[in-house]
């Protein structure tokens, strides 16, 4: 595995291997702190494309004002590892100043898009998800790009952005990964004590009965909203931000369940923000 940390080398080293005649670049962007969901990402570029480059930049420019940036998980030597071992090709490790320098001023919005679901509560987020991910995707140029079902809201923005924008690259989705108990693999999980962790079920859980109850017949999003939120509200220590039942590729809320529609919660466990979803008549 090759480490790259400026721009112009990145470029290069991505161009050597897309000259392979017939060869197909994968692309996996991350903001590291690595953990089994980011390597099935991996594994599925591996099975899909030829090569593989994955990227690690903790992107300032989506982190809102008062939120975790400076305390955002750093385990470069370990990613790196676990990179290796899984057999990627290039890792793309840029610092703050090379992918922003001083008079940087684009920024990409995806209208509409942006301000739901967790756009609503952290504004400018998502125009500096898209804005990283279109530079990162025109320093790649990958034929294919990964990014996982975890962030529902982050994943129709970006298919959103590509179509709308002719991006050369297939956006494909990977399925969320979970811890044993039903958890979400998130590096904010890092950030749980043991009390908080056990609380953190609780999200997983108010989703699956959401599911359950929709296979059973119950079609209504008021009733299954509420379901859930009376789920969470067996936990205290949670505080939800939202439970929305919307459709996956608007992320418009629905009325009522009669076709592939999106479940999604956030919620604050102590000062740690988490995010889960399902996907129901899938
Ligand atoms: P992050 O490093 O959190 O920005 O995530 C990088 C990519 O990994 C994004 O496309 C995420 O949606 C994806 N990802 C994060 N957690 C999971 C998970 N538990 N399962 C599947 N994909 C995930």
């Amino acid at each position: 595995m090759k480490t790259l940390t400026s721009i112009a080398g990145m470029r290069a080293a991505c161009r050597g291997l897309r000259a392979q005649s017939g060869s197909r670049l994968g692309f996996v962007p991350t903001m590291g702190a690595l953990h089994d969901g980011h390597l099935s990402l991996v594994r599925k570029a591996r099975e899909q494309c030829d090569h593989v480059a994955v990227s690690i930049f903790v992107n300032p420019r989506q982190f809102g004002p008062n939120e975790d940036l400076d305390a955002y998980p750093h385990t470069p030597e370990r990613d790196a590892d676990m990179l290796r071992d899984s057999g990627v090709d290039l890792l793309f490790l840029p610092a703050a100043a090379e992918m922003y320098h001083p008079d940087f001023s684009t920024t990409l919005t995806v209208e509409g898009l942006s301000g739901r679901l967790c756009g609503a509560s952290r504004p400018g987020h998502f125009s500096g998800v898209t804005t990283v991910v279109a530079k990162l995707l025109n320093i790649v140029q990958p034929d294919q790009a990964f990014f996982g079902q975890k962030d529902a809201a982050q994943a129709a923005i970006i298919r959103k952005m590509a179509a709308d924008l002719s991006f050369p690259v297939e956006i494909t989705l990977g399925a969320i990964v979970r811890e044993p108990d039903g958890l979400a693999m998130s590096s904010r999980n890092a950030y749980l004590n043991p009390e908080q962790r056990e609380q953190a079920r609780v999200l997983s859980r108010c989703l699956q009965e959401v599911d359950l109850l929709v296979a059973a017949g119950v079609a209504d999003s008021a009733r299954l909203i509420d379901a859930a939120r009376q789920t969470l509200a067996l936990e205290p220590g949670v505080q939800v931000e939202y439970v929305a039942i919307v459709d996956p590729d608007t992320l418009l809320p629905v009325d009522d369940v009669s076709r592939r529609t999106l479940v999604a919660v956030a919620a604050r466990v102590g000062t740690t923000r988490l995010i889960d979803n399902v996907l129901v008549k899938g």
